[in-house]
């Protein structure tokens, strides 16, 4: 007997007949003698409908109540899934993330999984119940209701997966697997049957949102085979695992990031030291930079333009801009309308051209580089967000065509 972990996402159970679907999915395996836990999303966009709500009474609610509400959506659908699967003549329990023994930090709205206490899920998989917990959600150590960020259910099945040793954790979603750009956008994207932890985890960082990031580093660092298939069609999936056979393939998929936004400072001194006091502004505030681009000095000048996170953009321009001002800078400007276009690509390391061939394909579609950034395993350019799409098609073209 194996003990399987299966995650079902927002799509996969957004009516009775999709939460009949997995029920039907969930029993089949308990069937062939497998103990099963399974991992739900809030139903459809439901955790969207959500955050409505609240822009709609306080758009700077606590982060505390943010998460109260935010968590509601994932106890819904556990327990239509537990009478679904009751319906189908099997036990089922269903557990909020609290139940479940899921202890996180107590940053709302962001948590971060410190510890899964799974006994009381065992005891139920020891009574052959099918086990339904709540995704997204844990308690902190001041016994408040957490969420461990948008797309977070991926990281509790990892996480449970990884506490109680389990044999196999499949990710069940709306498309059969993890593909070379996002299905729904690029018509030609091809699915990969395997993909390493390592091109995993940066195309989930850079974009492609089939897998949260966090859940991939949990899986690298705890060795979870992880599968990425349909709950739609139960195709044979994507398997993330460590070492992978496509390892060797030049790019592994093209993923795109329009959370993001351009911070230009222009006309900064070119001395030493600027660009240290001016970074730390922003880590005092815990805003992550990412792609970083200085100007060379030309009449003691020079120009220092950086990205954020979109949601941190304002927040990034009041941290800097008396202080810079007053520095001698002539201006600093914020650009919202820019997305992130990457390739990640384990074999990329070895072999040379590949960025050539990026910007090649975006010189053919007639788009204009504002940065770059590289790393062993994958290239990021920054261009206008109107022509992101275009960009990816352009780039998959190129590649995979
Ligand atoms: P779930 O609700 O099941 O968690 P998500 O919407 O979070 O599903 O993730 C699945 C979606 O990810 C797909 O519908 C697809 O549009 C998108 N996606 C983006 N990039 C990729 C990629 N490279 N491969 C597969 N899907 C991708
Ligand atoms: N329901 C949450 C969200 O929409 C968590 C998830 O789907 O993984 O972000
Ligand atoms: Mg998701």
């Amino acid at each position: 007997m194996s003990l399987i972990v299966q995650k079902f996402g927002g799509t996969s159970v957004a009516n009775a007949e999709r939460v009949m679907n997995v029920a039907k999915i969930v029993t089949d395996t308990f069937a062939q003698g497998n103990d099963v836990v399974v991992v739900v999303s809030a139903q459809g966009d439901f955790t969207d409908v959500l955050v409505d709500k609240q822009m709609e009474i306080n758009p700077k609610a606590s982060r505390r109540e943010q998460d109260m509400l935010l968590a509601a959506g994932e106890q819904i659908s556990i327990a239509l899934l537990a009478m679904a699967i009751e319906k189908l003549g099997y036990h089922a329990v269903s557990l909020l993330g609290w139940q479940a023994g899921f202890e996180t930090s107590s940053s709302h709205t962001s948590a971060r999984i410190k510890r899964v206490d799974p006994s009381r899920i065992r005891e139920a998989l020891d009574r052959r119940n099918i086990v339904v917990v709540a995704g997204f959600q844990g308690l902190s150590r001041y016994g408040d209701i957490t969420t461990l960020g948008r797309g977070g259910s991926d990281t509790s099945a990892v996480a449970i997966a990884a506490a109680m040793h389990a044999d196999l954790c499949q990710i069940y979603t709306d498309v059969e697997g993890v593909f070379t750009a996002d299905p729904r956008k690029v018509e030609n994207a091809k699915k990969l049957d395997e993909i390493s932890y390592d091109e995993m985890l940066e195309l989930a960082t850079l974009g492609a949102q089939v897998l949260n990031n966090r859940s991939v580093e949990m899986a690298k660092k705890y060795n979870i085979e992880l599968e990425v298939l349909s709950s739609l069609t139960r195709a044979k999936g994507t398997i993330v695992k460590e070492k992978s056979k496509m390892e060797k393939m030049l790019i592994s998929g093209v993923a795109k990031d329009t959370d993001i936004a351009r911070i230009s400072v222009t006309g900064v001194p070119n001395n030493p030291g600027i660009a240290f006091k001016m970074f730390s502004k922003l880590s005092k505030k815990d805003i992550n930079v990412d792609i970083i681009l200085q100007s060379i000095g030309h009449d003691g000048k020079k120009d220092i333009s950086f990205t954020v996170a979109k949601s941190r953009g304002q927040e990034a321009v009041d941290a800097l801009k008396d202080y810079m001002e007053s520095h001698g800078a002539s201006g600093i400007q914020l650009d919202e309308n820019v997305a992130k276009i990457s390739i990640v690509g384990a074999g990329m390391e070895s072999h040379a051209g590949v960025a050539t061939k990026m910007f090649e394909a975006l010189y053919d579609a007639q788009i204009n580089i504002q940065m770059i950034s590289t790393s062993e395993i994958k290239v990021s350019v920054l261009i206008d967000a109107v022509d992101a799409d275009k960009a990816v098609k352009a780039i998959h073209a190129k590649f995979f065509d």
